[in-house]
């Protein structure tokens, strides 16, 4: 008698340990009725455990996913095997709202799952358990640090003046692009242009107001462009712009398109208006680009070109010499 004595003891603490644990545990028999619902469940959940036990389980939570859920479980079931889901895959199973004071960013609790087959003595599975861990402080500390590094490689990314890609990272682009149009043959014009009689601007305004031209600059060929257009600050005002699946006559539209603008365009600094025009230089990736430096080379020798017949002006690179508009 004493060791029977010592087997309820022994059965008696062992459910004390599991009704208060911090971690969920459900038992689930074949028809997925709820056999076992734990403190941790009860206190998430706000359902004791009289409310669930004998209830189905996707009655009692409707929010479970059931096909996915009866295809997990299935294998577990048959095969015998342990599965899992982690936060990653499905941010939670039981959707239970997250009162953690420091994590509070987060609505639900996320949670990693692992579901046991549970042997009988007759050696079959008729039931599983399923056991809940509370992942939320985890998932919030990594997806922050994500989001922070996210931003830190915009950030990077960023011309802090105007908000455009900065050199670095546009030129990246423009070597992907490069390569991408060999491959493909798609046409792709590149366009650089260049504020005409800048350093005017500057002498006359002052640095702050040369400052925010380059900002509208930037703003009126953001509201020109595609959204797949890749642009950036090539450099003081110098900008750049990868027309993909673009012509050299679609280019022109939209050159000419971003020319007028700016020419009718006002900066007011200061109290003071300021006017002020651009010149283009467009090249289209054909067979007799080397390399993206070349590319650059071509749409910068016609650039030159747009300057030295009058400025505010677009012309097209052609290896014979440049096509004005
Ligand atoms: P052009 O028509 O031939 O282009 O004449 P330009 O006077 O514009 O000549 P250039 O393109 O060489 O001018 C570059 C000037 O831009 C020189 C530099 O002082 C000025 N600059 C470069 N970066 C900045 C900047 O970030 N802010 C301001 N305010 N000025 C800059
Ligand atoms: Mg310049
Ligand atoms: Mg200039």
């Amino acid at each position: 008698m004493p060791n029977r004595h010592s087997e309820l003891k022994e059965f008696h603490w062992l459910m004390n340990m599991i009704q208060t644990i911090d971690v969920g545990l459900v038992v689930l028999d074949g028809d997925y009725r709820i056999q076992v619902w734990n403190g941790f469940m009860a206190n998430h959940s706000g359902k004791a455990p009289h409310d669930v036990i004998g209830e189905n389980l996707f009655t009692a939570f409707d929010t479970i996913p059931e096909t996915w859920f009866r295809h997990k479980a299935e294998s577990v079931f048959l095969l015998k095997n342990r599965a899992f889901t982690t936060w990653e895959q499905r941010p939670y199973l039981f959707r239970f709202k997250n009162y953690r004071p420091i994590t509070g960013t987060a609505e639900y609790m996320y949670q990693n799952i692992t579901l046991i087959p549970l042997v009988s003595a007759d050696g079959k599975v008729n039931h599983i358990g399923i056991i809940i861990y509370d992942v939320t402080d985890m998932a919030v500390g990594k997806t922050q640090l994500e989001k922070a590094n996210d931003e830190l490689e915009s950030l990077s990314r960023t011309d802090r003046l105007t908000g455009l890609n900065n050199r670095g990272y546009w030129e990246e682009c423009l070597i992907a692009e490069f390569k991408r149009v060999h491959r493909t043959k798609a046409p792709c014009t590149l366009v650089l242009f260049d504020i005409d009689h800048f350093k005017k601007v500057n002498d006359t305004y002052g640095h702050q107001a040369g400052d925010e031209v380059i900002r509208i600059t930037a703003k009126l060929l953001t509201e020109c462009k595609r959204a797949t257009d890749i642009a950036g600050r090539y450099g003081g005002e110098e900008f750049a712009v990868i027309l993909i699946d673009t012509l050299p006559e679609g280019a022109m539209v939209f050159a000419e398109r971003l020319r007028k603008q700016v020419e009718n365009h006002t900066v007011t600094h200061d109290g003071k208006d300021i006017r002020f025009t651009i010149s283009l230089g467009l090249a289209q990736c054909g067979e007799d680009i080397r390399d993206h430096q070349h590319w650059i080379e071509c749409s910068d020798q016609a650039l030159y070109k747009a300057k030295q017949s009058g400025r505010n002006r677009s012309i097209v690179y052609s290896a014979a010499g440049a096509e004005e508009n």
